[in-house]
């Protein structure tokens, strides 16, 4: 959450900072601001999304003599969404700038002390501690400075901060919120994620948790946090410009729905062959011979992949499986060994709760495997074993493409460890990966049915309460249909296991309460029936996504959006796309904010 950018270098600095902001805008968009340092200096600052900003700033921007600069895009933890809120925050001289992403913890203590040595406070912010630390600790060596500082803070904290007595450098620290260094010819960046260096660079320092980075214009040194310098591990990114645009769609969250076939494909590209799954990424084989349990973290929509990839372990291997929500898991005493595979999923591969469950399992001696979009995140770096998703820039803050991707890797995985253990023959992988190759054609055939989504959003869009409800694989397809309505077009609404309808839900059924009904699987489809019976007893409309064989089903719904047949363990990546697409058009046509939904952020992380 939040993004924070930063330039040093001889173009002109505040376009570049304010088109990484826009970039990173999906992060966090309360409030933003930015700070510009050199022979001059220009610090502006505002309540709202970026687009206010730049209107203030063409109201009040003085060109000048600028060498480096820093921005902030912000999402509140400390303080309501206000002027005096925003980033960057300063200390009592205006001279030190400080930009920050996370939360300092013990902010409170070390504000009271630095109000008692006379320093003067302006926002309600943790973050505001910081300049004034460094203001206190400063004896001409900002570095210095803000070693001392970052040492008596707690919590997590991605900071960029401007001197106006050191005006050739950037200091930046890193303890656990995301940071990363973009290295260019004559000039350097900064930036929380990779869509803001794409238009300038794609070569990229990832800065560890607990490190210090020292950006001059021709130079980044690399330090830790007691002050010695370290080894500096350069990357290449290799996503384009190209992917993290619009592309002509309206918004970032259309596009990426639509571009749900392509990432199917990449998923499997260099995995399937012939009619075998290898996941040669995967380094020690034997240990899944020796898996005994197996657990999967994860929050969010991750959560409901996670779901998924549960079910489909559950089914093919003969050990206990868990799925749990990682704010959960990091807290409990799991029963781990050894032998217990953990599986982290997350997009961004930053998200503070799983990387805390990630390191739970690692301090109980599980093995770790991370699957997650973004390469060289936290995730990615320390798990013992990674399956990339290979999504590409997702920015939409409600995941999608990412969600699909999900799946399919742990689908995947699945077979391959059922594989190697000896619980899926040649006959199943070669059934299963036929499957898998015509998933991204059937998913074309969903996305290309946007008149019938576009009416059953109409039908909806006014309405309070919506139900989705389905059993066994379908189920995490319900749960995750409700948080897509929820997330983006702020109708109250909720996923069941079907059967549970009448345990309470159906209380609540009444004529402007409809319920999606999700079935793709034979094994239920009558059980599905009499459900969907129960609701319309009750004056209750129904839309069903279903398989094109389920004429009961559709006799029954008032709408039905028909699925093509697939094998059980593919059918939820091809349900979901319905959901997905009705979610997007009835928040677009509540004329809401789609990619930007109040009060959510991408890339969770904070606690
Ligand atoms: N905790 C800080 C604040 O509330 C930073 C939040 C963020 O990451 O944007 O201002």
């Amino acid at each position: 959450m939040c993004g924070i950018v930063g330039y040093i270098g001889d173009r002109k600095i505040l376009p570049i900072i304010i088109d990484g902001l826009k970039r990173l805008e999906y992060r966090g968009y309360d409030s933003a601001g930015v700070a510009l340092v050199g022979n001059d200096s220009y610090f502006i600052k505002t309540k709202g999304r970026i687009s206010l900003l730049e209107e203030k700033i063409n109201n009040s921007y003085i060109d000048g003599n600028y060498f480096v600069g820093i921005g902030q895009t912000r999402w509140a933890t400390h303080g309501e969404p206000s002027d005096l809120n925003a980033h960057p925050h300063i200390d009592c001289n205006g001279e030190i700038f400080v930009v920050h992403n996370g939360i300092i913890e013990n902010y409170y203590e070390i504000k009271k002390d630095l109000i008692e040595r006379g320093h003067r406070f302006l926002s309600e912010t943790d973050t505001e501690v910081v300049p004034h630390l460094i203001e206190e600790y400063y004896e001409g060596d900002i570095l210095k400075a803000v070693l001392k500082a970052v040492n008596k803070l707690r919590g997590s904290f991605a900071l960029a901060i401007l001197s106006k007595k050191e005006r050739d450098k950037i200091i930046a620290v890193r303890k656990e919120s995301p940071l990363i260094v973009g290295i260019g010819k004559n000039e350097n960046f900064l930036a929380s994620d990779i869509p803001a260096l794409l238009p300038h660079t794609k070569n990229i320092v990832i800065l560890k948790d607990g490190e210090i980075a020292l950006i001059t214009k021709d130079e980044i040194k690399i330090f830790d946090m007691q002050g010695n310098q370290i080894g500096i591990e350069k990357m290449e990114i290799n996503w384009n410009l190209e992917q993290s645009e619009k592309k002509g769609y309206k918004h970032f969250m259309l596009k990426e729905i639509m571009e749900e076939g392509e990432v199917l494909k990449e998923v499997i590209r260099g995995r399937v062959k012939d009619e075998k799954i290898e996941l040669n990424e995967i380094k020690d084989k034997d240990f899944l011979r020796r898996v005994e349990n197996i657990y999967i973290i994860a929050c969010g929509t991750a959560y409901h992949a996670g779901l998924i990839g549960n079910y489909i372990l559950t089914d093919l291997l003969n050990i206990p499986v868990k799925t749990e929500v990682a704010s959960e898991f990091r807290y409990e005493n799991p029963n781990l060994s050894k032998n217990s595979l953990v599986i982290l999923v997350s997009q961004s591969g930053e998200t503070a709760d799983t990387i805390a469950s990630l390191r739970v399992a690692k301090k109980l001696g599980a093995k770790t495997l991370g699957v997650v979009n973004v390469n060289g995140s936290t995730i990615f770096r320390e798990s013992d074993e990674v399956l990339q998703i290979f999504a590409g820039p997702e920015i939409a803050v409600a995941s999608t493409k990412a969600y699909v991707a999900q799946i399919l890797t742990l689908l995947l995985f699945s077979v391959y460890i059922g594989k190697i253990r000896g619980d899926v023959d040649e006959d199943f992988e070669k059934f299963i990966v036929g499957e898998i190759k015509r998933v991204s054609e059937f998913s074309e055939i969903l996305l290309d049915k946007k008149d019938e989504y576009l009416e059953i959003a109409k039908e909806i869009k006014d309405l309070d309460d919506i139900f989705y409800i389905g059993r066994l694989l379908d189920y995490p397809t319900a749960l995750e249909g409700a948080l897509k309505l929820k997330e983006i077009s702020y109708i109250h609404a909720e996923g069941y296991p079907a059967g549970e309808l009448k345990h309470g839900p159906l209380a609540l059924i009444e004529e402007k309460v409809p319920t999606f009904a999700i079935s793709t699987d034979e094994r239920v489809f009558e059980k599905i029936v009499s459900n969907i019976k129960e609701v319309k007893a009750r004056n209750g409309k129904v839309y069903s996504i279903v398989r094109d064989d389920f004429k009961g089903i559709i006799k029954e719904s008032d709408r039905s959006v028909i699925i093509p047949k697939t094998h059980i363990y593919l059918s939820p990546i091809l349900s979901v796309i319905p959901l997905q697409l009705i979610a997007y058009f009835t928040a677009d046509l509540k004329g809401l904010d789609v990619d930007k939904p109040r009060n959510l952020a991408k890339s969770v992380t904070v606690e």
